[in-house]
């Protein structure tokens, strides 16, 4: 396993180049059950715990590195194993709806793979459907579980898209995601303001009115 040293992270700082649009992953990733990772990092946290110098017989702390663990497999990075992927419904487009459909809102809870802290924030997407459409909440689960992975931004708009064109069988896809970053806002510069909005599409959106209508749409609120 290739380990950076402590120079070359500080270096390289916040600048990471991503290569591909798949999660870094090993092979052997899902050799082991889901019980034996919690297990495992149950005793890797008791470490950490440990090496700060908290006494983990306090009652307070005692159950925190299981509570991480499960948390960890079963909830943060639950998206990482593919066999928790949502099966996209996908129909026949019967009626015929050929114009814009936008989805919006979509509550996004992701951590970042540089710092293991929250992303929080909305995506938004729209497509237009050829022949086939796609059960709305399919794609707010989809979401869901892409975010669910350690991430990086970009990685996550493009792995999103990604399905949803092969799903969809169409180019024309867009999707938006504004999010802020807990690793930009309570550490290093400790922006509380500043939020990362990222944005890509395809087909019919690389025209420059059709990417307007998506983001005229945007705009619209429901009365609550
Ligand atoms: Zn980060």
């Amino acid at each position: 396993m290739k380990v950076m040293n402590k120079e070359n992270i500080e270096l390289l700082g916040d600048c990471h180049v991503g290569t591909n649009t798949d999660t870094p992953l090993r092979a052997d990733a899902f050799d082991k059950s889901d019980d034996e990772k919690i297990s495992n990092i149950q005793g890797y946290f008791e470490k950490i715990m440990y090496e700060l110098g908290l006494d983990l017989t306090d009652d307070s702390l005692s159950g925190t590195p299981y509570r991480v663990a499960k948390m960890y497999v079963k909830e943060l990075f639950y998206g990482l194993d593919p066999k928790n992927k949502p099966k996209l419904s996908i129909f026949d487009n019967k009626y015929g709806y050929k114009k814009m459909l936008v989805e919006q809102n979509i509550t996004l809870d992701s951590a970042c793979e540089h710092h293991f802290l929250p992303i929080t924030g909305y995506a938004h997407i729209g497509y237009i459907p050829k022949d086939k459409v796609v059960g709305l909440s399919k794609i707010n689960r989809l979401v869901d579980y892409y975010s669910h992975r350690p991430q990086v931004q970009e990685r996550l708009c493009l792995q999103i898209l990604g399905d949803l064109k092969e799903a969809l069988n169409t180019e024309d896809v867009i999707i938006m995601i504004n999010a802020k970053h807990l690793c930009v806002s309570s550490r290093g510069i400790k922006d509380k303001n500043s939020y990362t909005t990222t944005i890509e599409y395809s087909g019919a959106f690389e025209n420059i009115d059709i990417r307007n209508e998506f983001f005229e749409c945007l705009k619209n609120k429901i009365a609550e």
